[in-house]
């Protein structure tokens, strides 16, 4: 198992993780199998997205705020109830087959760690299924 640390530096952000994913897997020796990126947390997610506009990803962020907008009676004690729907909307994995060494993600796509909640310290967890 390998465990990679990300620190957010906003309330809401996509952070592009594909180069520390594939690092990190390449460093153990891994050249092909079934790459498992998960998040430990209920207020971040891991999602592919596309990788080279980001006003794309504003956008995203946008489009999920009108879903679970900040200010709303949510029945939630904390204050961040908005960010826990937008976690479980987008969901805490992605599962990327690796062959040859190399992700076989399409040409726009790429590994993000979503954050809701931040700025925050945040675990990500990747397993590689041996195939
Ligand atoms: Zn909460």
């Amino acid at each position: 198992m390998i465990e990679l640390t990300i620190n957010t530096r906003h309330t809401s952000e996509m952070v592009d993780i594909t180069e520390e994913v594939h690092e990190a897997v390449i460093k153990k020796g891994i050249k092909s199998g079934l790459v498992a990126v998960f998040t430990p947390h209920t207020t971040a997610s891991i999602v592919l997205f596309e990788n080279v506009d980001p006003k794309l990803r504003r956008d995203f962020l946008e489009a999920l705020g009108r879903i679970a907008p900040a200010q709303h009676a949510y029945h939630h004690q904390g204050s961040n109830a908005a960010a826990h729907i937008k976690s479980a909307i987008c969901g805490a994995r992605v599962v990327v087959p690796m062959e040859s060494a190399k992700l076989q993600l399409g040409k726009w796509q790429g590994i993000f760690l979503s954050e809701f909640d931040g700025p925050r310290e945040r675990k990500v967890i990747v397993q590689v299924i041996h195939g």
